[in-house]
């Protein structure tokens, strides 16, 4: 790297576009997870071959840090060793039983041990799939239909929780929940985040129908939104006033913002927690878990059923397990440290550039708004009033320099501790240009700054 405005290599992705072109022929929109092909912000994806720690290696062999992590579980980077290990030694033994393995009871013991507030443990195959069950069960126990989520929050692609869901239905601005019955979603209450005076009022009208309340723990799908003080705590209050659970949603923040979670920062006993993410260390294995009186509804102990071919892994559970027990002190403290860093930088780079714009975080996890003014983002309306031109720019600048952001002004941006100075060093090198671009980019004009001839439609 000489100038900083100069890229470290070319820009063009030929391999990927290839790729991408191949893949509308056999997958809607040449990929398996919508956010994946880089609609928001245009141009290509890159289809990427490996990943080593901080660094991912994309088809035509360019490097990029990643800040994305695969949208968070790889905490230790990738392909940490003694993952690896652990997931070749788990294979070699056989990939699945059907019957049950010891390695499911220490990972559920792990999180058990983690979370004061949970006793049992199921474990599923994917966030979504936590999400739904929790929810089942929370309906099982209270026979109640109702369900209060959160605009902007995102629980996974449920029927029910789709309404103004966060994530890639944020990303893409997709109009609520085609597909989904208009009972599925009359089940379901939408209120503005961080409103407890809201919570309070739909509460009082239809209470005594609510089943419960699910929440992120701190919200990572709108960009990063933490909970205002004594949010938690009040939705803890108002749920237990009326007979109503509630769910805290860690499937994100669980076991990334400490080793407890957002639970760690800011402590609420909520009936059920879902896990995902961090917990299946890059493969899939999602949990959701809660007090034993309420989990014990489940089937076979209860009558609410929930089961699962491939829940428990034994490939999955290796990498979940492993990835925990080195999920040590140091490593959230390099977590800590690294995204400071970056947060710091980041700002720093802009406010020069003369770019208005908000960081926020939730521990180590944080992301930029392109707000008019350093007004904090409190909810969903606040987050889309952002300048979406002004991430595209700042995304294909720091993508061309080498730094794979999420390609998503509604997306967090994932620290892990492989991050060791050479990709730090890589950042923010970057991030000046970066900052520049997005000076330069005009609200009112959107596509990406420096590839326009590749954006997709
Ligand atoms: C990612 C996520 C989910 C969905 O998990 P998947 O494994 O993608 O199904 C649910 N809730 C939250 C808070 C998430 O961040």
């Amino acid at each position: 790297m000489t100038s900083l405005d100069s890229t470290p290599y070319p820009y063009e992705a030929p391999a990927s576009a290839d790729l991408y072109a191949r893949g509308q022929r056999v997958t809607p929109g040449g990929v398996n997870s919508p956010v994946r092909a880089f609609r928001a912000v245009g141009g290509t994806p890159r289809f990427m071959v490996s990943g080593q720690g901080a660094w991912l290696t994309d088809a035509d062999g360019r490097r990029y840090v990643d800040l994305v992590a695969s949208w968070g579980p790889l905490i230790l980077g990738h392909a940490h060793p003694a993952v690896v290990e652990a997931v070749t030694a788990a294979a070699r033994r056989g990939l699945t039983f059907g019957a049950p393995t010891e390695g499911e009871l220490e990972l559920a013991e792990e999180i058990i041990a983690r979370m004061p507030p949970v006793q049992r443990v199921r474990l599923v195959n994917s966030g979504t799939e936590a999400v739904l069950s929790a929810v089942r069960l929370a309906r099982g126990v209270t026979g109640r239909p109702l369900l209060v989520k959160f605009a902007g929050c995102y629980h996974g692609h449920v029927d029910s929780l789709l309404a103004s869901a966060g994530s890639g239905v944020a990303t893409l601005g997709l109009p609520d929940t085609p597909g989904v019955t208009t009972g599925a979603a009359a089940d379901t209450v939408v209120l503005p985040y961080n409103d407890v005076a809201a919570l309070e009022a739909v509460f009082a009208e239809r209470g005594s129908q609510i089943a419960a309340v699910i929440t992120e723990a701190a919200v990572g799908n709108m960009g990063v939104v933490p909970p205002l003080d004594g949010f938690n705590q009040a939705l803890r209050r108002v749920t237990a006033e009326h007979g109503a659970l509630l769910v805290m949603d860690e499937v994100m923040t669980g076991f990334r913002v400490s080793r407890s979670g957002w639970y760690g920062l800011d402590p609420v006993d909520a009936d059920l927690f879902t896990f995902g993410k961090v917990m299946g260390g890059g493969m899939p294995a999602a949990a959701f878990g809660g007090r034993a009186d309420l989990m014990d509804h489940l089937a076979p102990a209860g009558p609410v059923y929930q089961a699962g071919t491939l829940s428990g892994n034994p490939v999955a559970v290796a990498a979940g397990l492993t990835t925990l027990r080195h999920c040590t002190d140091d490593v959230y403290a390099r977590c800590d440290e690294v995204a400071a860093t970056l947060r710091g930088a980041a700002s720093a780079a802009l406010f020069a550039a003369g770019v208005p714009h908000r960081v926020q975080q939730a521990g180590s996890m944080f992301s930029i708004f392109f707000v008019p003014d350093d007004r904090r983002v409190r909810d969903y309306d606040d987050a889309r009033s952002q300048d979406a031109a002004r991430y595209t720019a700042f995304f294909h600048a720091m993508l061309a320099r080498g730094v794979y952001l999420p390609p998503s002004a509604f997306e967090a941006w994932f620290v892990s501790a492989a991050l060791d100075e050479e990709a730090v060093s890589r950042v923010l090198d970057a991030l000046p240009a970066a900052a520049r671009a997005a000076a330069a980019a005009d609200p009112a004009t959107a596509p990406a700054a420096e590839d326009p001839a590749e954006v997709s439609t």
